[in-house]
């Protein structure tokens, strides 16, 4: 492959952080608030003029993995932001019916079900009358314009190595981990071609899933945690995603604020914090 060298050249500081977090998705806007809540400098990037990653730009509207899809379902494995965004949709009534079939559970006693969907902006109606308008031929076959996101979702990319790699068999046999920082308790969504519930009540992701292997000063958040591609397929919902998020934002918080690197870092400081600050982690 032909290569070209881009010359080096100098960029102004635009400012110092204790944390930066790139990419204001479901992962990097948790982060973000668990951050600031713990007290760091924080900046946060993201290269579209909004948040919600693919959430936002795929219309991605469900927001799936609270806890189990069927039972055992008893325990709400996300809470944290996570339930606190949720919440916030319900009390501005921007909530509507999860397409999938779940056991629903009382909301208003801040008890999640496992998947919520969020109304599109009704604005956008006007829009998409006016697209119509223009492409006659669209009217002409009877069509009708629902929605159009203007990113096209990828579900899987790349995955960074971090110090350790979720397994398949994690996921399937709900191994718990000492050093657990979220529960997904989502169902493998394509299991070699079919959907695979899990038959426990989720699995732990580790800290060390969000460790990289090789970089210093720097955490895994959301879907490219060190992991195999069946847990991932799991985890990846948004409300676990989420958790992680806001796993790597407190860490990101403590260990700036207690000068240690990331892989050095405490990990019960971070549960207790975690806990503190309403995650779930059945401990
Ligand atoms: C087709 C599809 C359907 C899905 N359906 C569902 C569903 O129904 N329910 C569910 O819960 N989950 C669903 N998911 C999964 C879920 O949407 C993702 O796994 C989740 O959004 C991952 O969150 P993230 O924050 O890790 O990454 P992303 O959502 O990808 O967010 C990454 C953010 O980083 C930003 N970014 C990237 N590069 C840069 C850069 N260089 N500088 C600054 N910013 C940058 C991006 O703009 C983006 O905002 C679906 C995914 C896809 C693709």
């Amino acid at each position: 492959m032909t290569r070209y060298l881009e010359p080096a050249k100098e960029i102004e500081v635009f400012g110092e952080y204790d944390v930066v977090i790139v990419g204001g998705g479901p992962a990097g806007l948790a982060a973000a608030i668990a951050s600031g809540r713990n007290q760091a400098n924080t900046l946060l990037i993201e290269r579209f003029g909004y948040l919600g990653g693919t959430a936002t730009a795929s219309l991605m509207i469900n927001i799936n993995g609270f806890r189990n899809q069927v039972e055992p379902d008893s325990v709400q494995t996300i809470k944290g932001i996570a339930q606190e965004i949720i919440l916030e949709l319900h009390r501005l009534n921007g909530l509507g019916k999860s397409p999938y079939e779940q056991k629903e559970y009382e909301i208003e006693q801040g008890e999640l079900s496992y998947s919520y969907c969020v109304d599109p902006e009704k604005f956008k109606f006007e829009h998409f009358q006016e697209i119509l308008e223009q492409n006659p031929q669209l009217k002409e076959a009877g069509a009708y314009l629902a929605e159009t996101p203007p990113l096209l979702g990828i579900r899987q990319t790349r995955f960074i190595e971090g110090e350790y790699r979720l397994t398949a068999e994690d996921a399937i046999e709900g191994r718990r981990f000492d050093k657990v920082i979220a529960i997904s308790s989502c169902p493998i969504i394509h299991y070699y071609g079919y959907r695979r519930y899990l038959e426990h009540e989720g699995y732990d992701i580790p800290y060390c899933c969000l460790v990289p292997k090789l970089v210093d000063n720097l955490l895994i958040a959301g879907r490219c945690i060190s992991s195999e591609q069946q847990p991932y397929e799991s985890h990846r919902s948004m409300a676990p995603i989420m958790a992680i998020g806001q796993a790597a934002g407190t860490a990101a918080a403590l260990c700036a604020k207690g000068k240690v690197k990331p892989r050095d870092l405490d990990v019960s400081l971070l549960q207790q914090r975690l806990i503190e600050q309403g995650a779930e982690l059945r401990r």
